[in-house]
């Protein structure tokens, strides 16, 4: 097959191992535009982030951008929705911005999104929700909503290991469990298996410790529902202790070392790592959004809370996300393709652009990272705003190209600030 991919010669990769990212000046980073208002947002966020890199670096750093193609386009380049080429570009590159592929339902190809996440081996999905003045939140003091998500993608009752009531399957398990373990369940239970792994635990309390600790977080809070699922939930916040304390005694305390030690305050420089019931956590995380800041998560519970926390500043369509693992990642916005929207240039790029924010972020590229989350701020506290705000906002709407640029201009104005 001859490629339709040019690699820049003077980019280089970013090498990742281990968690430790190292990224030159020219990095190579990979992007798909994806389908629908993918083509229209991808686009505009690319020039945004070249913009923020260009104005907190100048000329020594650059993004070396290499489209690759998966979805609509990529059927069409190679008559395949997801290519070898592209598959072989993102195992050797390993970093991808990516707008959102369409993936039906109950039937047709397998989701690329979940192929991506599987060749980075991408077991930590994360997800900032914060409020930005000006959006319409049902919370009376939106502003205090500032939490990182991180949640286990790899574990958990999303392995799929279930079989229907009526299948063979569930019956061998029925008889099994009432002959060996004496547990009897009735003939029409369909049954489910929930499996949460030490190691998968440790890695995903780690990686969730060690990006509060890079990012200056305050508290890290282990979300489970381990008073009712002891050996899964329980022995998930059991695990992500051990690792809090074996592996970063230096950097945390406990909820417990708080009250005995430092008389109910956290010392300075010091991260909180307590736990809650995941329960108890939906409605905390309304009555008293200031508490949280990271949430490590397991599989199931992190899916509910992300979706929960989104809805606190009152847009998800804002918000950007990643799926990260100790060698690479792929970052991208939480919406989807909103066909409804797409060639119109009325779609609101901020959830692409946000998740770009966070790839910089795992970069180590924090000046430009900054600089696009103020101009994002800056331009919402102006009411220069796409239609999905625009709406509610009452005033006159930009179009996706033209609020890119009022992002550009913000960040000139922010230069050396
Ligand atoms: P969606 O594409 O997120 O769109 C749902 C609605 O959200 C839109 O009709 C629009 O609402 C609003 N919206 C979303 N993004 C917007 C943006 N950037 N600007 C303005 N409005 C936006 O969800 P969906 O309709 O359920 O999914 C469509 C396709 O996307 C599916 O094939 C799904 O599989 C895929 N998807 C992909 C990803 C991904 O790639 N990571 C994620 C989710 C879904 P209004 O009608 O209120 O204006």
């Amino acid at each position: 097959m001859s490629s339709k991919v040019k690699i820049p010669e003077d980019g280089e990769p970013i090498v990742i191992q281990g968690g430790v990212w190292k990224t030159p000046n020219k990095p190579i980073v990979l992007y798909i535009e994806g389908d629908g208002i993918g083509h229209d947002i991808t686009p505009v966020a690319i020039e945004v982030i070249n913009k923020a890199v260009e104005v907190a670096y100048g000329s020594s750093r650059e993004i070396k951008w290499v489209r690759v193609y998966a979805g609509e386009d990529a059927e069409k380049e190679y008559g395949n929705r997801f290519p070898e080429e592209t598959q072989a570009l993102i195992t050797r590159y390993r970093v991808v911005l990516k707008g959102p592929l369409e993936t039906p339902i109950g039937g047709g190809w397998r989701s690329i999104n979940v192929a991506i996440r599987m060749m980075l081996d991408a077991y930590a999905n994360v997800r900032p929700v914060k409020y930005m003045p000006g959006l319409e939140s049902p919370l009376k003091h939106p502003e205090r909503v500032d939490m990182v998500i991180i949640r286990e993608n790899t574990d958990d009752l999303y392995r799929g290991i279930e079989w229907s009531w009526d299948s063979k399957e569930a019956a061998k398990l029925r008889e099994f469990l009432k002959r060996e373990f004496g547990v009897e369940l009735e003939d029409d239970t369909g049954i489910g298996i929930k499996p949460m792994s030490k190691f998968k635990t440790q890695r995903i309390a780690r990686f969730a410790i060690k990006f509060a600790i890079d990012n200056k977080r305050r508290v890290v809070t282990i979300m489970h529902k381990g008073n009712i699922m002891k050996y899964t939930e329980g022995a998930f916040r059991e695990w992500a202790y051990e690792v809090a304390l074996r592996e970063f005694r230096d950097y945390v305390v406990t909820e417990e070392e708080v009250n005995k030690l430092y008389g109910g305050k956290v010392p300075e420089g010091k991260i909180l790592i307590n736990d809650r019931i995941a329960d108890n956590m939906f409605q905390q995380i309304i009555t008293r959004p200031e508490n949280y800041d990271v949430i490590l998560a397991p599989n199931l519970n992190g899916d509910y809370i992300s979706d929960a926390a989104g809805a606190l500043i009152g847009d998800i369509g804002v918000l950007g996300g990643a799926n990260v693992g100790d060698t690479g990642g792929m970052f991208e916005a939480v919406h989807g393709t909103a066909p409804k929207y797409a060639g119109k240039n009325v779609a609101n790029p901020t959830g692409i652009i946000r998740g770009g924010e966070l790839m910089l972020r795992f970069m180590g590229w924090v000046e430009a990272a900054n600089l696009i989350d103020r101009a994002i701020t800056e331009a919402v506290n102006q009411k220069k705003v796409t239609q999905d705000l625009a709406r509610y906002m009452g005033v006159q709407p930009l179009g996706t190209r033209e609020f890119g640029k009022a992002l550009m201009e913000i960040m000139e104005t922010l230069k050396g600030k």
